[in-house]
């Protein structure tokens, strides 16, 4: 027996929300599905935990390098893990406030991994969603290269700075050689390179 909703949604990303509110101004039901956490990579791992990270390193990089002839340059102290902590504290109250109360009425979530039973319908951790529409919101992840050796290193990819999973990165390492010069790797780049 499926549940039936106007728009199910594979995803609960920024573009997921976006369409799910936009149901719900329009009086439809709507559904997102998630495998990892509720809020997709902008609010966990990317948009909002990066800036934070990247003004915190501003400040070490702007003591170090003041724009006044007056100020001598400072040298901070840095704790890493604390800032990192203290950036995961922001991510989980931004997910507490935004999120709860979204939730509930015409919006819900069903957590786990999303699979299409037929066109219409998709399984989720052993539930079936029916959609009149179904949005495919599931975003982009890193790309692991095929690159000879890279199995058998330790390696991070642009995912480092999620919250509350696994792959949460807690130390700064002494230098850090990054593939790719992409935005990413810039903006992470200089971020690490300041801190
Ligand atoms: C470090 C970093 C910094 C960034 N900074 C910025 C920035 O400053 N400004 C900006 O505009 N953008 C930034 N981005 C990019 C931005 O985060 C993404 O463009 C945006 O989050 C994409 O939203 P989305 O809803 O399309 O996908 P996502 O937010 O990735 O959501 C997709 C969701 O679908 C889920 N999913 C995937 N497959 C399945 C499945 N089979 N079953 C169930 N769920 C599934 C995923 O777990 C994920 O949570 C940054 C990204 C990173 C990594």
């Amino acid at each position: 027996m499926s549940k039936r909703f106007d728009l199910v949604i594979l995803g609960s990303g920024s573009t997921a929300f976006a369409a799910a509110l936009r149901a719900a101004e329009l009086g439809k039901t709507a559904v997102m599905t998630e495998s990892r956490i509720v809020g997709g990579t902008c609010a966990n791992r990317g948009c909002l935990p990066s800036k934070n990270l990247i003004e915190a390193a501003r400040i070490v990089y702007e003591s170090a390098h003041p724009r006044y002839p007056g100020l001598a340059p400072a040298k901070m102290g840095i704790d890493f893990r604390a800032l990192v902590e203290q950036k995961d504290e922001i991510v989980h109250g931004y997910r507490k406030k935004k999120y709860g109360s979204l939730l509930g009425g015409r919006i819900s979530i069903e957590k786990g991994h999303v699979r299409f039973a037929d066109p219409h319908t998709v399984e989720v951790d052993g539930k079936q969603l029916f959609g009149e529409k179904i949005l495919i919101a599931t975003g982009s992840r890193p790309t692991i290269p095929p690159l000879e050796g890279l199995v058998d290193v330790p390696f991070i990819t642009s995912d480092l700075l999620t919250a509350g999973e696994d792959a949460g990165f807690r130390d700064l390492p002494e230098s850090m050689v990054i593939l790719g010069g992409g935005y990413m790797a810039l903006v992470l780049g200089e971020m690490f390179r300041r801190f």
